[in-house]
């Protein structure tokens, strides 16, 4: 009889998974699909100034706050990120990602492209960033009317949006297009299954490899 071993488990840093794209490309929904399939993934709830819409639920989609609130979390430096989108502001609580990564687990983020570099400057190799693209421009407007909950100003102006934000696109490690809903998510899981298993990632590796290397030893005297 073979010997019975134990499986092995290796202990691994925690994935910062960002996801950035304009407005309407299907990032939401992208995100949505991946914490569905895989709930060991934490998501990071953002705070914001902008006012709420009908479908979303406070402290589930973001902690809606009033601008005094945002400046003192900001200034006291409880917010990893923070950025002007659209004339609202947005950021990213400190306290529950490091709690999260602390605890092994992979982050979810759905933050901009400047959220995206501040974050590179603090943890640029914990971090795989991923840019979603809509097909195309029209597309990307369809997507925005069909969603209805915004005024026609504010697509207005998140379609001007949509070409500052596509011309960070080369900071991103993947960019991603999203025409098939089912295929770009099949693109973005592979992505984080592979990423998990980047060496620099794999912190339990030198025991193995040293247990290893003893029992060839063994073996050999
Ligand atoms: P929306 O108002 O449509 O929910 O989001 C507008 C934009 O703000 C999106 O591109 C979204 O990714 C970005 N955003 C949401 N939360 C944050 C955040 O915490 N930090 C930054 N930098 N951007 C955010």
């Amino acid at each position: 009889m073979p010997p019975v071993t134990s499986p092995i488990v290796i202990a691994r840093r925690g994935v910062m998974l960002v996801l950035s794209s304009p407005s309407g490309a299907g990032k939401s929904t992208l995100a949505r699909l991946l914490l569905d399939k895989h709930p060991e993934i934490h998501l990071s709830v953002s705070v914001t100034t902008r006012e709420r819409r009908p479908s979303e639920v406070d402290g589930i989609h973001y902690h809606f706050i009033k601008r005094e609130r945002f400046e003192r979390l900001r200034d006291t430096g409880d917010l990893l990120e923070s950025a002007e989108v659209h004339g609202n502001f947005y950021g990213t609580p400190r306290e529950p990602v490091e709690a999260a990564l602390s605890a092994g687990r992979d982050v979810l983020f759905d933050i901009d492209y400047q959220g995206t570099l501040q974050l590179y400057d603090k943890m640029r190799s914990d971090i795989v960033g991923v840019f979603i693209l809509p097909p195309s421009a029209v597309e990307l407007k369809t997507r925005l009317e069909r969603r209805a909950e915004d005024a026609s100003g504010v697509i207005e102006k998140r379609l001007k949006n949509a070409r500052t934000e596509i011309a960070h696109w080369d900071h991103y490690d993947y960019v991603l297009v999203n025409q098939d809903l089912d295929t770009t998510f099949r693109s973005l899981e592979a992505i984080l299954i592979a990423e998990r298993l980047r060496r620099e990632r794999m912190i339990g590796l030198p025991p193995i490899i040293e247990r290893l290397d003893q029992e060839l030893s063994d073996l050999t005297a």
